[in-house]
């Protein structure tokens, strides 16, 4: 141990001074500092097939454990098109059109800093993921910030199409959606492509949630419109879809020239992605059935979540698509949102996440957002503790 005193660290000023800890970790913070349910982060509780745990362990003891390529092993980005191209009739280059990532969040700041130039303006659809905004103020760029219809979340289309200036680099879309469980119909999907066509406005596609999708309706993927897929970035999560949000890798898909600028910072950024991940997916992946099969397995976990839920005082809003469920809380409580959730972590043992922390004004709708990523078991205790309000 060195007795010395520490010499001070210089004086920083920050590149983020209005940024905190994301809410997710807060919430997350609390709810195991007071024993309570956690419906607040989302991430299910539960474990994902032994059989994908056994693909990566299989590649591991295969010896898997070295860089590979800087775009991801050539099996994964094929069996990314494969699934893409099977889905929704696009075909993408595995060689130089799909890219594997540090999961959808690395995919988004890599994008943005690869095409966002300083003073270049990008929309945003409030309320959205909170990393998008720091992302295009770390790349220099104006955030544009355009209200989803309050009430129903659905996209405004005049308004988006107002907010279209000659400085518009991008717009980021999420379907379905973080935090609303909205969805995107064809007809929005064609809505956007025909105020797009006339610019050169980039479309960045997060599409994590694409397998969770319910009440037979169908992701409407950016790759499925012509328009839309020619300037597209498309985001998907492994995290997501496989139940392991941890391992932390996805991919992006675009046309080989917006492809080609996002290596270049891709590169830079974390060179390259888990092998041994890699090579389990890729065998995992062989076998359709698992995101085949997404759909029925979170619409029956919304629809028991649901169910327990009418049993209270809480108004539930539509979950079309995700792993959310918002309700709003005015008949519950006085409490503005984020308020609100503290005190259901402490005093009801329920973590959920406040909708205002989603908005760049902390609007309060009097709305917040549950997971239903959770064994039945987790989700019944939390309908028991819920059913008390
Ligand atoms: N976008 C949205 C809308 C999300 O909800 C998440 C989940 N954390 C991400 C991106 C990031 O995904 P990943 O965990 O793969 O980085
Ligand atoms: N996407 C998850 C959510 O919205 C959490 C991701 C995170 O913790 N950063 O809850």
């Amino acid at each position: 141990m060195n007795s010395e005193t520490p010499a001070p660290s210089p004086a920083l000023v920050s590149k983020m001074p209005t940024v905190g800890t994301t809410i997710f970790t807060v919430m997350s913070a609390l709810a195991a500092e007071k024993g309570a349910v956690n419906l607040g982060q989302g991430f299910p509780d539960f474990g994902c097939d032994p059989a994908l745990l056994q693909a990566v362990s299989d590649a591991m003891q295969q010896g898997h454990n070295q860089y590979p390529p800087m775009p991801g092993i050539p099996a994964l980005r094929e069996a990314m098109a494969a699934k893409i191209a099977a889905l929704h009739g696009r075909s993408y280059r595995p060689t130089d059109e799909i890219t594997i990532t540090a999961g959808a969040t690395q995919a988004i700041i890599t994008i943005i800093l690869a095409v966002v130039h300083p003073g270049d303006e990008v929309i945003v659809l409030e309320p959205c993921y909170d990393s998008y905004v720091p992302n295009i103020e770390l790349a220099g760029g104006t955030v544009v910030r355009v209200p989803l219809t309050p009430g129903t979340f659905r996209p405004d289309f005049d308004k988006i199409a107002a907010a279209i200036t000659p400085r518009t680099r991008a717009i980021l879309i999420n379907s379905p959606h973080n935090p609303s469980a909205t969805i995107w119909t064809q007809q929005d999907m064609l809505r956007l492509q025909e105020i797009l066509q006339p610019t050169k406005v980039l479309l960045i596609s997060d599409e994590v949630y694409e397998h969770m999708v319910f009440d037979g309706q169908q992701h409407q993927s950016a790759a499925r419109f012509a328009g839309l897929a020619a300037r597209a970035f498309i985001v998907s999560s492994f995290g997501k879809t496989y139940h392991v949000t941890g391992w932390k890798i996805g991919t992006v898909a675009a046309p080989a020239a917006l492809m080609a600028e996002f290596r270049k910072v891709h590169q830079f950024n974390v060179f390259t992605v888990n092998t041994p991940m890699q090579h389990g997916l890729d065998q995992y992946m062989l076998h359709p059935a698992p995101y085949l099969e997404l759909p029925a397995f979170y619409q029956r976990k919304r629809d028991l979540f649901r169910t327990g839920l009418a049993q209270t005082r809480f108004k539930l809003l539509p979950s079309e698509g995700s792993y959310f469920q918002c309700v709003d809380i005015a008949a519950v409580s006085n409490l503005n949102e984020a308020d609100f959730c503290k005190w259901l972590t402490t005093e009801v043992g329920v973590a959920a996440i406040p909708l205002s922390a989603f908005y760049g004004n902390a609007f309060d709708q009097r709305v917040v957002r549950f997971c239903f990523a959770k064994k039945d078991e987790t989700l019944h205790t939390a309908l028991a503790r819920l059913a008390k309000l």
